[in-house]
């Protein structure tokens, strides 16, 4: 029996995984349709995605660009509705014109948009780490609540998903002994931290095997993106710090691996494109084509793995230390990795002092239990004020 037609919100469509996204729906319009399309500010680029894929809905976060993004639609001839601003887009999460939201804004400002299609029980494929770092007990909450399901669509969380029998079952009761998270290294793999003192945003967004944002990209070398993924998939799979390894694999052919009690392992392949983990979450669990071409593992030469420099990759012990102490420390961790990113992209921050400003932030603001949302959001604000005044201070 043919699947239905699933009807899709893609967030965050004008990003790196939105693109991605919205080139495997194309490719089965028997099977998927990208119902919701939301960017931030781009305009040009939103109305050219509601162009080619004919929406029901284009949302864009901010208000002041409403009336804009309604001509450039009118003048192209696209008959959509339009809204806009961040309710605008947490509605259109849990609203009826989608069953499943592809969650792929970066940043804590994908946070609410997450729950919000957790809590309405939708399919949710969440890209954005940052929402289950920051929020990860009230996000697998609200997806109770909601009766929906979480696919993760991080390649090396789906990696494990797929690695695991039936997707995220009790891992003690499965006989897992450890998940191991592969980390390409980045664009500084090997390099000392003498070498690091100078890099620059550009050098550190030319990632020698996957094409992303800006933000994950610098995430990607300073390895903190490793570490929002370790705490990912701690919350995601339940499986304690201990159980959560990280080994570094330049070639990203490897996407993670599941060792079991009896000393199998097993793990996932392919080349490095997201459309293979965005074409398994979307069809799971079935399998679509991906337009992905075909790993060829004669052609690929020796595949090296090795331990991660965490004296020189600072940012990783930080996340693990973030996971440690629990409560709301990975929240104020992510936040003030927004923060230290944002500045280093802007040429206000110098490489290696991204972790420094991480540290000094967890220093000043001790960890405390997680109660609601909005106490998470409070303490997200103070988090990136305590981040700013170290930046002053340090300039
Ligand atoms: P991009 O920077 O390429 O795209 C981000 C998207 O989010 C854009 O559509 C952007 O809109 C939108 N956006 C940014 N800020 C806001 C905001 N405040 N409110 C609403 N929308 C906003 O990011 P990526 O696609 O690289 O990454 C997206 C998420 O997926 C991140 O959490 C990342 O960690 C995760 N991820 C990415 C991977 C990748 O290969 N790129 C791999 C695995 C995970 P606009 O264009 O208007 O600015």
């Amino acid at each position: 029996m043919t699947p239905p037609v699933r009807k899709i919100a893609v967030l965050g469509a004008t990003g790196s995984i939105g693109g991605s996204t919205l080139d495997v729906i194309a490719r089965h319009p028997d099977r998927f349709r990208a119902t919701v399309l939301t960017a931030q500010r781009n305009v040009d680029g939103l109305a050219a995605l509601c162009a080619t894929h004919r929406p029901e809905l284009a949302v864009i976060a901010d208000p002041a660009l409403e009336g804009q993004l309604a001509q450039r639609l009118r003048a192209a001839g696209v008959h959509c509705e339009v809204a806009s601003g961040h309710d605008a887009l947490t509605a259109a999460a849990a609203g009826p014109l989608c069953d499943t939201v592809v969650a792929a804004i970066v940043g804590a400002a994908g946070l609410d948009s997450s729950l919000a299609a957790a809590r309405s029980g939708k399919r949710l494929l969440l890209a954005n780490k940052e929402s289950i770092v920051m929020a990860g007990e009230l996000l697998l909450r609200a997806l109770a609540e909601g009766g929906g399901e979480l696919i993760p669509v991080d390649s090396e969380h789906n990696a494990i998903f797929q690695c695991l029998p039936g997707g995220r079952p009790d891992l003690e009761a499965s006989g897992v002994r450890k998940l191991i998270l592969t980390a390409s290294g980045g664009p500084f793999r090997g390099r000392t931290r003498a070498e690091l003192a100078g890099v620059t945003p550009d050098e550190a967004c030319k990632h020698p095997k996957w094409s992303m944002g800006r933000k994950i990209s610098v995430d990607s070398a300073t390895l903190m993106n490793k570490g929002l993924e370790v705490i990912e998939a701690h919350y995601l799979f339940g499986a304690p710090v201990d159980r959560i390894d990280v080994l570094v694999h330049p070639q990203s052919l490897v996407h993670s691996l599941v060792e079991y009690l009896d000393g199998s392992v097993l793990a996932q392949l392919g080349n490095p494109d997201m459309r293979t983990a965005i074409a398994h979450a979307l069809a799971w669990p079935t399998r679509v084509d991906a337009g992905v071409s075909v790993l060829d593992l004669a052609a690929s030469g020796a595949l090296v793995f090795e331990k991660p420099d965490l004296a020189t990759f600072r940012c990783l012990a930080l996340a693990y230390q973030a996971l440690r102490a629990g409560g709301d420390a990975p929240a104020i961790l992510n936040a003030a990795n927004e923060v230290a990113v944002e500045a280093f992209l802007a040429g206000g921050l110098p490489f290696l002092s991204i972790p420094d400003l991480v540290e000094s932030v967890l220093m000043e603001l001790p960890r405390a239990d997680v109660v609601d949302v909005q106490s998470l959001v409070e303490r997200d604000r103070m988090a990136r004020e305590v981040a700013r005044r170290v930046l002053r201070c340090a300039c």
